[in-house]
């Protein structure tokens, strides 16, 4: 339960064909019969371009894996927010096609069955497929949120219940309802799609390229992973705290056994930045930097400015990337190893996004 399984790459499919194959969910599933559920993230409409939604490649290759493997019991699960479709979303995200392909059946959380339950004084209408699942894998993406700064593995199951639940859930504030839904049903192995999750909103439109999708058993200890590489304290995120509370799972990091399946040592070519991100990529000198780096660096400078301690702060640009590691230069600051040789800088390739947000705040 304590394994974070983590893989850099640009290619959802291959990246999760990989930690599938370091992780063996085959036997972590009860048997071949078994009820198996992938729970995507379609809150809106939106192809996973725009920051939101979970790539589709990644639900191909756990397909693919599960079924070679002899298991055929699958189902997706999912409901978008409030007010969007989701019979839209699946349409918008291939997922039609691929039910057809895979003989993988659909199922649209508003149009199901539900249960009627009470934890933690919250009461919930869940979805009956989830509570009738043996195995449920849990496919967020790794994103920014207007009210809960955040959204990860235990938002995700809000998906599972139905708009009148999700509409109570927000009347109560979120943070309680998440962490108690997640005591009632949680995943079982979360996937999670951190390749281009957005900066602020869970329904997209300022992504920011990262490259990575982890992977991990236990929910808490996935968020409290997740928060690190936004620059969260996790401290700052109510419902993960709560979600340990009620026995979901620890947030104690140092518990865990973070396994890297390899380093982002690739260079992708850097998307122009949208939205928020112009505004931030102005503090960076990037030079040859993988997205990894570049991209955490963007969510620690979110961090700063969200406490307004960005403004000036910065004589010069912060460096990153590769073309960085010929480079002397006492005057300037950077992050990642690959900037060790400048007069500051906070090693790890790439760091966390809350080691360079010390590491800023030092400077
Ligand atoms: S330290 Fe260098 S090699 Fe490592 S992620 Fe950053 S830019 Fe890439």
């Amino acid at each position: 339960m304590r394994d974070i399984f983590h893989i850099y790459g640009t290619d959802g499919f291959e990246m999760t064909q990989s930690l599938l194959t370091a992780i063996e969910p085959e036997k972590l599933i009860p048997s071949q019969s078994s009820k198996i559920a992938l729970k995507p993230n379609l809150v809106v409409a939106a192809k996973p371009d725009g920051g939101a939604t979970t790539h589709p490649e990644i639900v191909i290759a756990i397909i693919e894996y599960l079924k070679v493997r002899g298991f055929h019991n699958i189902s997706i699960v999912e409901s978008a927010w409030v007010g969007d479709s989701t019979k839209r979303a699946f349409e918008v995200n291939g997922y039609y096609t691929i039910g057809k392909t895979y003989d993988v059946r659909l199922v649209d959380v508003k149009d199901d069955a539900y249960v009627a339950k009470t934890v933690h004084g919250v009461p919930f209408e869940i979805s009956k497929t989830i509570m009738e699942t043996d195995f449920l894998i849990s496919l967020p993406v790794l994103k920014g949120h207007c009210q809960t700064s955040m959204t990860c593995a235990l938002k995700n199951m809000k998906g599972c219940v139905s708009d009148r639940s999700k509409r109570h859930s927000h009347s109560i504030g979120l943070h309680k309802p998440i962490a108690a839904l997640n005591a009632l049903r949680c995943a079982d192995l979360v996937i999670v799609d951190s390749l281009n999750g957005d900066l602020d909103f869970e329904e997209g439109g300022n992504p920011v390229q990262t490259d990575r999708i982890f992977a991990c058993r236990d929910s808490v200890l996935c968020d409290t992973y997740g928060a690190s590489l936004m620059g969260f304290e996790v401290e700052d995120i109510d419902y993960i705290l709560l979600a340990e509370r009620f026995g979901v799972g620890t947030t104690n990091l140092d518990f865990a056994n973070i396994i890297f399946l390899n380093e982002p040592s690739e260079i992708a070519p850097l998307p122009l930045p949208t939205g928020k991100a112009i505004y931030l990529n102005q503090y960076i000198d990037s030079r040859s930097a993988c997205s990894a780096c570049h991209g955490t660096l963007l969510h620690a400078l979110k961090r700063l400015d969200e406490v307004n301690q960005l403004g000036s702060r910065f004589d010069r640009k912060i460096c990153v990337g590769q073309e960085f590691k010929t480079v002397q230069d006492p005057s300037r600051a950077g992050v990642g190893t690959c900037t060790g040789g400048l007069g500051k800088s906070v090693p790890g390739c790439p760091p966390t996004a809350l080691a360079m947000l010390e590491f800023l705040k030092s400077l």
